[in-house]
């Protein structure tokens, strides 16, 4: 990858307690803006700002043209079929919660299921157990193996008559899993049933069409993909989003209100109440756009080629224990790991005061933890911008902890 482009991430020469230079490897939390993100919303904010979808004046309607436009370029990035498919929501955590809600609401009735599996973030478990409390759902679970990869054999057992839907994770948050969920989204589909696939961890790093995967609905995080916070994405296959009802009230998502009747508005402001953020799909297109200049397959090559490294170069280090599939093939830019006794939160701390940045504790996935029958590890993870030189530094001041240990 062009060391040019680290050009584009200010934040990235920054020096950490004023003398090292930051390595910042926790970019499954949440990735570095490029300056074309950061400017392209600034201006927008000081030449263009008005409410969209409202107004005849000029602003407004070069602000709603600006939002749909995004709008198409996120349709472009995930190949849906229409931008009705489309729904603007503030990260992948309202979008599953919109789906768990009212796709609860319409089609789950007491002692129907969900398929979930034991990898989930918190996100795409509590959801559903909201919708438990409320209605009386059950939870099922697809068990992982010791490498930490889904067991497809269980999962096929898994459907029954109460069976109504599945929702799973596409990349894992901790073990970096890249779970088959084409063949999910077949098998559930061979039952009549709809998947839900939870893209904040798989949109930064591969090509994803959902039109090829024909998932029912996809969410994603705009701030993982180097993109604002407060921003991202549910899609929904026309035909499911029609049939559920909207998931808040408000403007916007309707056509007409009286107090006796109200209609809703067409796909997707059924499902945008309120006014939107307008000033982050911009920089959510913003960021996807320097994706594509990049390109999603060089992207993909480099952080590929980055893991491989950082799985050889950290298996070197002595009681080094990597979580986690073995072959890079079912692996993604994630590597969670413990060094012999030393906790995770000692070792997280130590290689901050190094200044190396990286995730320690439970990354939202407890159930996760619990199955591996440890409390939390520490998780280094890639973006288009690191090294090997990064990779590097990360083993030096791992080994340099061992031996304060
Ligand atoms: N799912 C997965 C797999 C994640 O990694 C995350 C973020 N850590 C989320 C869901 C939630 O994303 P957000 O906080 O952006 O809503």
């Amino acid at each position: 990858m062009n060391s040019e482009l680290r050009k584009d991430f200010p934040i990235l020469s920054r020096k950490i307690y004023d003398k090292y230079p930051l390595v910042y490897l926790d970019n499954a939390a949440t990735t570095q803006k490029p300056r074309q993100v950061v400017e392209a919303m600034t201006e927008e904010y000081y030449n263009v700002n008005a409410n969209v979808h409202r107004g005849v004046h000029f602003l407004s309607q070069q602000a709603t043209d600006l939002h749909e436009a995004s709008r198409e370029t996120v349709r472009r990035f995930l190949n849906a079929r229409s931008t009705r498919e489309i729904v603007f929501t503030r990260g992948t955590t309202e979008s599953i919660n919109l789906v768990a809600s009212c796709f609860g609401q319409a089609m789950m009735k007491e002692g129907d299921e969900v398929i979930l599996t034991e990898m989930e973030h918190h996100s795409n478990i509590v959801s559903w157990q909201l919708l438990q409390a409320r209605q009386g759902i059950r939870i099922r679970v697809i068990p992982i193996t010791d490498d930490g990869e889904l067991r497809l054999d269980e999962y096929e057992r898994l459907f029954n008559d109460r069976t109504r839907i599945v929702s799973v994770t596409q990349v894992s948050n901790v073990l970096g899993t890249v779970n088959p969920v084409k063949e999910i989204v077949r098998i559930a589909h061979e039952h009549g049933v709809p998947v839900l696939v939870d893209g904040a961890q798989s949109t930064p790093h591969f090509r994803v069409d959902v039109q090829d995967m024909d998932c029912d609905f996809f969410a994603f995080s705009g701030h993982k993909i180097y993109g604002p916070t407060g921003i991202g994405v549910l899609y929904g296959k026309e035909e499911w989003l029609d049939r559920i009802p909207p998931y808040m009230g408000g403007g916007e998502m309707i056509k007409t209100v009286s107090f006796d009747h109200t209609t809703f508005n067409d796909l997707p402001y059924k499902f945008e109440a309120g006014t939107p953020d307008y000033i982050a799909s911009t920089g959510l297109a913003r960021a996807i756009d320097y994706v594509d200049s990049i390109g999603m397959d060089a992207i993909e090559a480099h952080e590929k080629d980055l893991t491989r490294y950082a799985m050889e170069r950290l298996s070197e280090i002595p009681d080094m224990h990597i979580y986690g599939p073995r072959t890079l093939e079912h692996r993604d830019a994630v590597i969670s790991f413990q060094v012999g006794q030393i906790h995770h939160l000692d070792m997280g701390t130590l290689l901050d005061r190094l200044g190396i940045a990286v995730r320690t504790g439970h990354h939202c996935a407890e159930p996760l933890m619990r199955r591996l029958g440890i409390e939390g590890t520490c998780r280094a993870s890639f973006a288009l911008y690191n090294t090997r030189e990064e990779v590097d530094a990360l083993v030096a001041a791992i080994q340099r902890v061992q031996q304060m240990f």
